[in-house]
């Protein structure tokens, strides 16, 4: 059944033309689903410096034909070392060694923001379906329908609004809006709320020009105190950095976003004699910037997905700061397999009740895989830039577990999501390892991370309260 009760064909209305919106938008593309996309930049491209694809969203990218350009554009990882902040190695770890890239034959590709959000947007067919400038400020539901108004004036309904727009989502917003007013004219209290963002740590993207003493497809990490960076050399030999640094204890007060150079020299000024590998420090590249921006690293776990006729994915439910990207494209594809079903099935249901049963379904279908990924995210980044003396103690761990990390994020499991009505593409030299072998092994090293954090929390503790 592709019509909805009114016998209109289903129509999904997009909000946000990034990773999350147009993943969506290629994956709703094989269905017969409609869907209009409205995005409030004034063009496809964005802001941003490099992003690693990783197998799970690689994966969906090449059932959706996308793949090739991702590797034609992008950069191949070769290495991962993670160092300490005076120049000393604590791990590299080669390519090679990881398993789950081996298994899989989708190596790590480090792409620039720019050059993905390109390929999402010129290679999809129904491009007159996106519409720039479109700032959505309103949303409307109604029994039959939802209708979606732009800060232009203007408006497009349908049976769905999807927000894919972001950590600062507006559909996000709205929901809780027709939440909070149903709940209130029914039960006048307020039962119900949106998690709040928590900004612990301010994030800077930046481009820089080619330096050398770093390979093309190396990735670099540091531990600092405070801070942590990743620098990645990726195509055209362009080095893309992050810093993640904690707001707490910078004794400077940071603003909450900024493109401004002199404003990030100076944010960033404390860290510029720390070194990224041992013969580079982190000012080399600065001092060769591109561009750069200045975000906070929000971090929230939103409990409710979706309700009536309003949905989230991607950074508007669950900003991770890890595999942003990836979860982002994860999200999209499970979304569509649940609307793709929902689209055809004959049922005895209502609409709105089969879509709200859809819609949980999908919910409860993908909320332990990405909890457990945003837990890593958060004790990752904790760990990594933290200012206590205890959890320094557990970098070295972590440094020296980065195979079963890597490992472990990059791996395609069941729980990984996949377009499910199209075809897995066949990986040519895909290493033959087997499933449960290598399943039972990750079981094992998943088993002693409970365990890890625990202990590492007890010590923490003890150390907060001064014993
Ligand atoms: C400026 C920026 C730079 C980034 N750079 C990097 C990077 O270099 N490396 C990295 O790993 N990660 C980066 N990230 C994070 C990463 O891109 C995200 O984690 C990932 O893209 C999640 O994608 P998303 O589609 O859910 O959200 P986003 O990529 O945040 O996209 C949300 C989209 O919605 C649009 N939007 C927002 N509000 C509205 C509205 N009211 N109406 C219409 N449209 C709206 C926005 O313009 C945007 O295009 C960056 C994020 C941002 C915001």
């Amino acid at each position: 059944m592709s019509k909805t009760d009114s016998q209109r064909q289903f129509h999904v209305v997009i909000v946000g033309a990034s990773i999350a919106g147009l993943t969506l938008a290629h994956c709703l593309s094989s269905t017969s689903i409609e869907f209009t996309v409205l995005e409030a930049r004034s063009d496809p491209f964005s802001d941003g410096a490099g992003l690693a694809i990783l197998p799970n969203g690689a994966r969906i990218l090449d059932q959706l034909g996308l793949y090739q350009d991702v590797l034609d554009q992008g950069e191949c990882m070769v290495s991962h070392s993670t160092w300490l902040e005076d120049g000393r190695l604590l791990r590299r770890v080669d390519a090679r060694q990881i398993r789950s890239l081996r298994r899989t034959n989708y190596p790590l590709i480090i792409i620039s923001r720019r050059a993905l959000l390109g390929i999402l947007y010129t290679r999809l067919q129904r491009r007159s379906c996106v519409s720039f400038d479109k700032r959505v400020c309103r949303i409307v539901s109604s029994a039959g329908e939802v209708t979606v108004y732009s800060a232009d004036g203007s408006s497009v309904s349908g049976d769905l609004v999807v927000g894919a727009d972001g950590v600062y989502s507006t559909v996000r917003a709205q929901m809780w809006h027709h939440i909070n007013n149903v709940y209130n004219a029914s039960t006048g209290s307020h039962r119900l709320s949106e998690v709040p963002l928590t900004d612990s740590f301010a994030g800077v993207f930046g481009t820089s020009q080619s330096i050398p003493g770093l390979e093309r497809g190396s990735i670099h990490r540091t531990y600092g105190h405070g801070w942590s960076t990743i620098i990645m050399k990726g195509e055209d030999s362009k080095v893309f950095w992050f810093i993640a640094i904690a707001r707490a204890g910078t004794g400077q007060s940071m603003p909450h976003r900024s493109s401004d150079r002199a404003c990030l020299a100076r944010v960033v000024e404390p860290l510029l004699e720390k070194h990224v590998t041992c013969n580079v420090k982190f000012g080399e590249i600065f001092h060769r910037t591109e561009s750069c921006i200045l975000v906070p690293l929000e971090e929230s776990f939103q409990t409710r997905w979706s309700w009536g006729r309003f949905v989230g994915i991607g950074d508007a439910m669950t900003p991770n700061l890890a595999e942003g990207a990836n979860c982002a494209i994860e999200s999209a594809a499970s979304l569509a397999n649940y609307l793709a079903a929902f689209a055809r099935g004959p049922t005895s249901l209502s609409a709105q009740e089969r879509l709200d049963l859809t819609l949980k379904t999908w919910e409860d279908s993908r909320k332990r895989r990405m909890k457990s990924l945003f837990i890593v995210s958060q004790c990752a980044v904790r760990i990594e830039a933290t200012t206590s003396w205890v959890l320094r103690r557990l970098q070295t761990f972590l440094g020296l577990l980065h195979v079963t990390g890597i490992g472990l994020l990059t791996d395609i499991t069941s729980r990984t999501a996949r377009v499910d009505y199209l075809p897995l593409p066949r990986r040519r030299d895909a290493e033959r390892v087997p499933r449960n072998k290598e399943e039972s092994g990750w079981n094992i090293q998943l088993a002693t991370l409970p365990l890890t954090a625990t202990v590492a929390l007890m010590f923490y503790v003890l150390h907060a309260v001064g014993m």
